[in-house]
């Protein structure tokens, strides 16, 4: 893609996370650019999750801002930011496995149509959201993951790759702008990886996609733009095709 027509949508600049003597996140200037899938990659312990923490406000940074869509956010709560629409897979999702998957996805739903009606009521509109409007949203974003007909299934007894999608509909459901998957493919089998990396292919159409990742194949096939981590600090930055050739990469993580 065109480095000339990249807008960003988010940077961190200076992030550091110290736990005691140990800095997670080291002085990490990070971009994100719309309509990019982006992935991270790194060894264990490299600091993935923490960087996306932080990014999502799951954890206070030491020291470091954080931007999105050219606004500062870091001294916003996590909540503040699913708001502006930053939706983390894990913590909006954490599926409630005694409930139905109809529930599961309709609690979502209610949620971010009670943001939108708080923003309208303001501008002096009012409307009810009426069951037939939940029903409607809960169909169309199990639809999108490819879940049908579950709606009354509890959710804890669906197959553990029918959860993740399940999860995938309730993130969507909270109308992400930037969309953070956590090792989305993690335990799941080949046809399902494939069916889920399609998935997420065609939720980037819309929504802006940011996965961490350790499944090389994924990476390969589904980002546009990949980051390395490790020991903190990001090691180096580009194109599939760029970090596969890098000779510091292929030393410290890719191993050949
Ligand atoms: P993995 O691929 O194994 O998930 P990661 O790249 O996501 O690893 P992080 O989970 O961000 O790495 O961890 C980075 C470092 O920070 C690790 O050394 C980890 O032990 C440490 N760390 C993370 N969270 C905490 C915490 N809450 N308290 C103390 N140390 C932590």
């Amino acid at each position: 893609m065109d480095e000339m027509v990249a807008v960003e949508l988010l940077s961190t600049h200076g992030l550091t996370r110290q736990y005691g003597g140990l800095v997670a996140v080291d002085n990490v200037n990070f971009k994100l650019y719309q309509d990019r899938i982006h992935a991270i990659i790194g060894p264990n312990g490299a600091g993935k999750t923490t960087l996306v923490s932080l990014i999502c406000g799951r954890t206070t940074p030491s020291s470091g801002r954080i931007s999105f869509k050219g606004n500062d956010i870091t001294g916003l709560s996590s909540a503040k930011r699913v708001q502006a629409g930053i939706v983390y897979t894990f913590q909006v999702t954490s599926i409630f496995s005694n409930l139905s998957c109809y529930e599961n996805v309709a609690l979502s739903v209610q949620r971010n149509l009670r943001v939108q009606q708080k923003r309208t009521s303001l501008l002096g509109k009012w409307s009810m959201v009426s069951e037939a409007d939940i029903e409607q949203a809960v169909s169309k974003y199990l639809h999108e993951v490819g879940l049908e007909g579950v709606e009354n299934q509890i959710a804890g007894t669906l197959p553990y790759g029918h959860q993740k999608l399940l999860e995938v509909a309730m993130s969507l459901a909270a109308g992400p702008k930037l969309l953070i998957l956590d090792e989305p493919t993690q335990g799941l089998a080949e046809a399902e990886i494939e069916n889920l990396t399609q998935l997420i292919r065609e939720i980037s159409k819309s929504v802006n996609v940011l996965l961490i990742e350790h499944n090389m194949e994924v990476v390969f096939n589904l980002a546009e733009q990949v980051t390395v981590m490790d020991n903190g600090s990001i090691l180096a930055e580009g194109t599939p095709a760029e970090i596969e050739n890098n000779h510091a990469v292929q030393a410290s993580y890719l191993g050949n």
